[in-house]
């Protein structure tokens, strides 16, 4: 099937079907148990998707506590310096707690408060993620249980204290290499235990049906804004948009509001040191099918068929596959997925800071080089990137590592 053939006036009702599937990548590969508890998350979802309550409520939230909408910025200098074309950026990082994951977790804790939990759990690996959730919990009053590796728990310090300061329970994770993985493991079968009274929030379009859906809607407030931004500043669409891809949350956020249009879409991924297996994380440009965390995706696998270790300089972006529908877009070919460097990555955080006055997120900077390198390549046009976050918390590790440039 190409994208010609599909309609994408329809996608949406479409994809995922019934079973939380795209294609053949998403699913639920989980324990009867499980099984029940995403049940009545779908349920409980799928009736206040529906619900004018819930829709005014979140957008209220968005308008008046995150600050949404976020603008669009025009790079007039940086895309002055490159040629011909405009570069433009949505401004994911001025999203309240200077990031795109808010975007969700405001909408789980949402449904959690809906769905009577009294409290909400996620695992997280440099923070971002745990916390978004602390962030969300606090605000509806719920109680917030993160899952970290003691590896990342000493790496990422600034993180936990911000997630303690806003209330939630950091549960150190030893085991294994005490990293995101284990840290994964541990949040599961805390939940296992305990479904009734929680809800297992998932950090981007990962895990088994209906977290990929469900994530996706909650970002896609992101594309839906840019459309209509876009459309308003320039009168017309962008020809390219471009966002990077960790599990690929801030990218389907952006990306879901563009399908059905004559834009050209980039997906980035880390390239990190190089294309040897572990070092990097480009799951869908150098990965195999495969069921990992609950779900069939395109995955990076060692030997024995197990996920590989990755590696990137964005700790944002280092995980093994991606999510279930990137794999399917991917297939497709509705979207483009290519990769950057650490060190192409690394030149974009200073341009953009110089030209611009904006530091990026690391994780950013990734979909910012690559945009760098199109505009290059492009004679006219426009390109917008999905500005996912700000680079507040990298500055320290990109001065140690790579000094001042
Ligand atoms: C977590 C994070 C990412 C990667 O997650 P996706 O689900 O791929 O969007 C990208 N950018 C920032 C700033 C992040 O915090």
């Amino acid at each position: 099937m190409k994208f010609n053939e599909l309609d994408f006036d329809t996608y949406f009702k479409n994809y995922p079907d019934a079973d939380g599937f795209f294609g053949k990548y998403g699913g639920a590969y989980i324990s009867d148990e499980l099984k029940k508890a995403m049940e009545d998350i779908t349920k409980a979802y799928f009736t206040i998707a529906k619900s004018s309550k819930f829709i005014s409520e979140l957008r209220r939230i968005r308008k008046e506590f995150q600050g949404r909408p976020t603008p669009i910025s025009h790079l007039e200098r940086l895309s002055a310096k490159l040629g011909d074309v405009q570069l433009y950026v949505k401004r994911e990082d001025l999203n309240h707690t200077g990031a795109h994951k808010l975007n969700h977790c405001m909408g789980e804790a949402l449904l959690a408060k809906y769905m009577g939990k009294k409290k909400v759990i996620a695992e997280t690996g440099a923070g971002q993620h745990g916390v978004a959730l602390a962030t969300a919990a606090a605000y509806f009053g719920l109680e917030c249980d993160i899952y970290m590796g003691s590896v990342d728990i000493k790496k990422q310090a600034p993180n936990v204290a911000r997630m303690k300061i806003l209330g939630a329970n950091v549960v150190e994770v030893t085991h294994g290499l005490a990293t995101l993985k284990e840290a994964v493991d541990a949040a599961f079968e805390a939940y296992i235990k305990d479904y009734k009274n929680c809800i297992y929030c998932i950090g981007s379009v990962l895990g088994p049906h209906p977290f990929p859906m469900m994530v996706r809607d909650f970002q896609s407030v992101i594309g839906i804004e840019a459309r209509e931004q876009f459309l308003n500043m320039t009168g017309e669409l962008p020809d390219a948009i471009v966002a990077c891809v960790g599990g690929g949350s801030n990218a389907m956020g952006l990306f879901s509001g563009f399908l059905n249009d004559p834009v050209e879409i980039y997906g980035v991924e880390p390239l990190g040191r190089g294309t040897t297996l572990g070092d990097h994380a480009a799951s869908l440009k150098y990965g195999t099918e495969g069921i990992m965390h609950g779900f069939n995706s395109i995955m990076l696998k060692d030997e024995n068929g197990e996920p590989a270790p990755v590696y990137s300089v964005a700790s944002g972006l280092d995980y093994p596959s991606s999510g279930p529908e990137h794999a399917f877009l991917h297939d497709l070919g509705r979207v483009k997925y290519d990769v950057v460097n650490d060190e192409e990555t690394i030149d974009a955080f200073f341009t953009l800071s110089r030209l611009e006055g904006i530091i990026p997120a690391i994780e950013s900077s990734h979909a910012v080089a690559y945009a760098m390198k199109l505009a290059k390549k492009m004679e006219r046009g426009s390109i917008l990137i999905n500005l996912s976050g700000r680079g507040d918390k990298d500055m320290d590790y990109v001065i140690e590592k790579f000094g001042i440039r």
